[in-house]
């Protein structure tokens, strides 16, 4: 793209931009990047082809908010003049704060014609930003990247984490410099230094240790979220690349290390992760491996995993049981919890916390969810079609199906499909799931309401939140954690806490369920402080549809 600045002086902007040694950037007055100077190339690693006819947005380090930038663009449109520190994100990843002066050429009659923004780095470390950069892709290099997984190495020691150092060697890369030339050879590099980028989260780091090997430097959990990020590798690349015209295929071959597991020193885990890619590469490349062997079993255990949760799904192996909420004055059925159950022909029994987690991880939750979403709806109206007792039947829902963009529509085609009405159906989210993203999770949790849904907090006790959400968000139940059920008779602070969350939740006009309610005095105590609502073996395990059917409709669960 080539674009036109007054007079046509292009080369003499050019060399006048080059002469200054901060980061510069032209956009025009749509804000479409029309000029960025050599400064700006090594200090953000974007190449001026790459850079243009983008949106400054590609430097958008998500450190700012909306208001930062009407601020911003109120002051551009006022004064012609913005200054102010500015968070960027460099194409690495790596963020640098910088002191940016923007200002507005304006034409005759007030229009912005240009935006030129000059930039001052202020973090001091980002001189590693230009110096130990790949020039070709902009990833950090060799040093840097050693840098910045001895950063990583430490910064888990303190939280208990792992680093997962995944080494990604190139299949048969050679054939295609040797056959096609070395300017095929460093575009398909740099595309796949993209597709890599885009697999990373916020915390880790992507990087070019030359010719056709990359790594990555994860903090993780737990090694699923390596095989998570090694998988999602391993898929970035199966799009054919198009390069010049051409249609490029190219596989790579994995090999990772664990510290502080496998090694201590970040040259050793280098060695390690190289040893496992060779190990990889192999057995035909296209595939990941450990260095420990442990890792590998438990891997190829979680992919088996997830080939039999996708054929579980198709096969309709998945089926729902029912658990009675139960009035805890009158004892009788007031609602009840559907709960996933798996009976797999292979594996046999599969428990919801054997495969939920995985599903999750593996995004196979999305339609798991909607499954169950359906189900319920469909079961709850076929029992009030049969003239049994209308109740609200509650549905577990994960977190990242509740994050997904069309959360709410599933939940509205499951009663539409259903014509199940909204009051019938509870919606039982966890704690952690009000973290985070809050505008959004405010949002959602209201069109839940909006529709006409209960929405319930799940496990309640153990998330170690904020109480202060529970004015803020639209809920209405309460679930009372198993966990402090269990110990009420043997452990006075649980029966404190479970008076505690009872009390404020009549505070707060909230109905209040307790979980796991399993002996006679389990029960007492319930009753006693005034908790209206307990679900548990004391009245009645999860049980299959038909058998729900006949406890239903006999309505109450009178026990002693
Ligand atoms: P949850 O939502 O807290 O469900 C309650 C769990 O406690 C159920 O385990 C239930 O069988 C068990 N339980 C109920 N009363 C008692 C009791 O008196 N004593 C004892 N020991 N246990 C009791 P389950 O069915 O194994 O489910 C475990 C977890 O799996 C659920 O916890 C929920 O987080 C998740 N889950 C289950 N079904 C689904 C589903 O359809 N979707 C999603 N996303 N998660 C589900
Ligand atoms: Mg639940
Ligand atoms: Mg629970």
């Amino acid at each position: 793209m080539t674009v036109s600045l007054p007079n046509n002086q292009d080369n003499l902007v050019d060399i006048i931009l080059n002469t200054v040694d901060d980061p510069m950037m032209v956009t025009d007055g749509q804000g479409v990047i029309v000029r960025i100077n050599r400064a700006f190339e090594d200090c953000f690693g974007w190449r001026t082809e790459e850079a243009i006819g983008q949106t400054p947005r590609i430097l958008n380090s998500q450190k700012h908010d909306a208001i930062f930038f009407r601020h911003l663009w109120d002051s551009l449109k006022k004064d012609g003049f913005w200054e102010g520190n500015i968070w960027n994100r460099a194409k690495s990843g790596h963020e640098i704060e910088t002191q940016c002066r923007i200002k507005a050429q304006l034409d005759h009659d007030g229009r912005a014609l240009y935006y030129v923004s000059r930039m001052k780095v202020e973090n001091i470390e980002n001189s590693d930003v230009v110096r130990n950069h790949d020039a070709l892709t902009g990833l950090p290099d060799q040093h840097l990247f050693i840098d910045r997984l001895e950063q990583a190495m430490i910064a888990v020691q303190r939280v208990k984490k792992s680093v997962a150092l995944l080494q990604i060697g190139l299949d048969h890369f050679s054939t295609i410099n040797e056959g096609l030339g070395y300017e095929i050879g460093d575009k398909l590099l740099n595309e796949i230094s993209k597709r890599l980028h885009d697999c990373m989260r916020g915390s880790d780091t992507v990087a070019r240790l030359g010719g056709d090997l990359f790594a990555m430097a994860l903090q993780v959990a737990s090694i699923d979220d390596g095989v998570i990020v090694a998988e999602k590798v391993l898929k970035s690349m199966q799009d054919t690349f198009k390069i010049d015209g051409k249609s490029l295929n190219m596989t790579a071959s994995i090999g990772i290390s664990l510290y502080p597991k496998d090694a201590e020193g970040a040259a050793d885990l280098m060695k390690l992760a190289d040893t496992a890619m060779h190990h990889a590469k192999k057995k035909g490349g296209n595939v990941f491996e450990f260095f420990a062997e442990d890792m590998n079993a438990k891997a190829k255990n979680r992919l088996e995993m997830e080939t039999a949760i996708r054929q579980a799904l198709s096969k309709r192996e998945f089926m729902l049981y029912y658990q009675p909420k139960v009035s805890s004055k009158t004892e009788q059925i007031v609602g009840a919890e559907a709960l996933i159950r798996w009976i797999s022909p292979e594996r046999g029994f599969m428990p919801p916390g054997a495969f939920i987690p995985i599903a999750e991880e593996t995004g196979l939750i999305g339609e798991i969810g909607s499954w169950v979403l359906q189900e319920a709806a469909r079961q709850n109206k076929a029992w009030q079609d049969a003239g049994l007792p209308p109740i609200r039947i509650a549905v577990n829902v994960a977190a990242p199906q509740f994050r997904a963009p069309d959360f709410i529509d599933h939940v509205l085609n499951a009663l539409d499909n259903n014509d199940l009405s909204p009051k019938w159906l509870e919606l039982e989210i966890v704690e952690s799931m009000l973290m985070g993203d809050t505008e959004m999770t405010i949002e959602k949790l209201h069109q839940v309401r909006d529709i006409g849904c209960h929405l319930s907090i799940d496990d309640f006790g153990t998330g170690y939140s904020s109480l202060s959400y529970l004015t803020r968000f639209p809920i209405t139940t309460l679930k009372i954690d198993r966990a402090f059920i269990k110990d009420l008779e043997c452990d006075k602070t649980m029966a404190e806490i479970s008076r505690a969350i009872i009390g404020m939740s009549q505070g707060l006009e909230l109905e209040v369920v307790a979980e796991g309610a399993e002996t006679d005095a389990h029960i007492q105590f319930l009753r006693e402080n005034g908790c209206q609502t307990v679900q548990g073996f004391y009245y009645s395990k999860p049980v299959p549809a038909d058998e729900f059917a006949v406890i239903l409709a006999k309505g109450t669960l009178h026990k002693g």
